[in-house]
């Protein structure tokens, strides 16, 4: 089927760009000597989970504890949930779930490693725990240095649980549009995961894993001689919010575009614009609108619940064409779809349904 042929508004995947994405990646994490654990939270699929880890990510992170328990009953045999777990249903679920792979966790907080404990004891399972440090998103996680060395103490304390290590992520710091203060901000991130790890050192205490970064800074990290696990997820499709990153100065990204809605023109009543098909049920505006891809001066200008306002100043565009529309932020517009479709040069070849979709639990 010729791609134009699909109903939309739809997920295209452009297959060779997703191919090259995840190559580059694994080629530079394996030059750099740090290991990839790819982020599924972008994708929510196995079929390309699977092409990450045939091409060496050592296991992937999950959000949830209902996306581990998709990417685990799809065949992953190594999953980080790089989210903190409290709910007791969920503790019970993510403890019977290290039964089918190794599970790792994160956690903040005394009494949540307390029930952690508990639940791997009911289920005689163990899960592997990091200590998740605040490094300044400001967002989960305890503070550097003692805060964080005394949860790993208790944790190490533990018989069913395992301290293994530091997540460290700064998640706004991936998208700072100026290359020297995302590097700064990145840099400043690093000394306090350099001075928690050396700290626990003293205290006999290694980090098996110091795992943060994502598709905005994971050159930094990998060259900070600190972090060991890379966890960037939207690098797969790279959205229009990271292109905008990439090319505001310094050294870009290394990334193409390969996710799209493919969007239809439904109405063209009038001089200058037009409407397609996608608009805030096919992908998310949190970070942006999408740009239009390969139509020269046609812009997205507006989106409604299933409209989407196009400027097309030449009109160009006429009733029933389609358009590429390159999403603003990746992971919630995939989590809109039911299935991706998988193309190359100007053809499906592929259908792959998004396994974990809606499983924010
Ligand atoms: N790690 C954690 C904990 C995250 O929350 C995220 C995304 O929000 C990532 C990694 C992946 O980051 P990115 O999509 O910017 O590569
Ligand atoms: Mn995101």
């Amino acid at each position: 089927m010729h791609i134009t042929a699909v109903d939309t508004p739809c997920l295209l995947v452009d297959i060779d760009a997703l191919e090259a994405n995840i190559a580059y990646l694994a080629d530079f994490a394996q030059r750099a000597g740090v290991r990839l654990r790819p982020h599924a939270k972008s994708h929510k699929s196995a079929d390309i989970a699977a092409r990450q880890l045939a091409q060496g990510a050592v296991g992937l992170c999950c959000q949830t504890v209902s996306e581990a328990e998709a990417m685990v009953h799809a065949g992953v045999r190594d999953v980080l949930v790089s989210n903190e777990v409290v709910a007791p249903r969920m503790i019970d679920r993510l403890a019977a779930l290290a039964g089918d792979a190794r599970v790792i966790v994160c956690a903040d907080d005394a009494d949540n490693v307390a029930a952690l404990e508990a639940a791997a004891a009911r289920f005689a399972t163990r899960l592997d725990l990091l200590v998740e440090m605040d490094v300044g998103a400001g967002r989960c996680g305890l503070a550097p240095g003692e805060p964080a060395c005394k949860l790993a103490r208790s944790i190490a304390a533990c018989t069913n649980l395992r301290f293994a290590g530091l997540q460290a992520y700064h998640g706004p710091a991936q998208h700072i549009r100026d290359h020297a203060e995302r590097r700064a901000a990145i840099d400043a991130v690093v000394g306090l995961t350099r001075d928690t790890v050396e700290r626990l050192a003293r205290e006999g205490l290694t980090c098996e894993i110091v795992a943060g970064a994502g598709t905005g800074s994971f050159d930094m990290e990998a060259a900070s001689g600190v972090y060991n696990e890379l966890q960037c997820g939207s690098y797969v499709f790279l959205d229009a919010d990271y292109a905008r990153v990439a090319a505001t100065n310094g050294a870009g990204l290394p990334f193409r575009h390969s996710l799209f809605v493919l969007a239809r023109v439904i109405s063209k009543t009038r001089a200058g614009r037009a409407v397609c098909d996608a608009g805030l049920k096919s992908h998310s505006v949190d970070s942006g609108l999408p740009t239009v891809f390969d139509r020269p001066g046609v812009t997205y200008t507006g989106a409604s619940d299933e409209h989407g306002q196009l400027d097309d100043p030449r009109d160009t565009l006429t009733l029933g064409d389609t358009l590429r529309l390159v999403p603003g932020h990746c992971d919630p517009t995939v989590n809109m779809h039911d299935w991706l479709v998988g193309f190359r040069g100007d053809r499906v070849v592929a259908l792959w349904p998004v396994t974990a979709r809606g499983m924010s639990l």
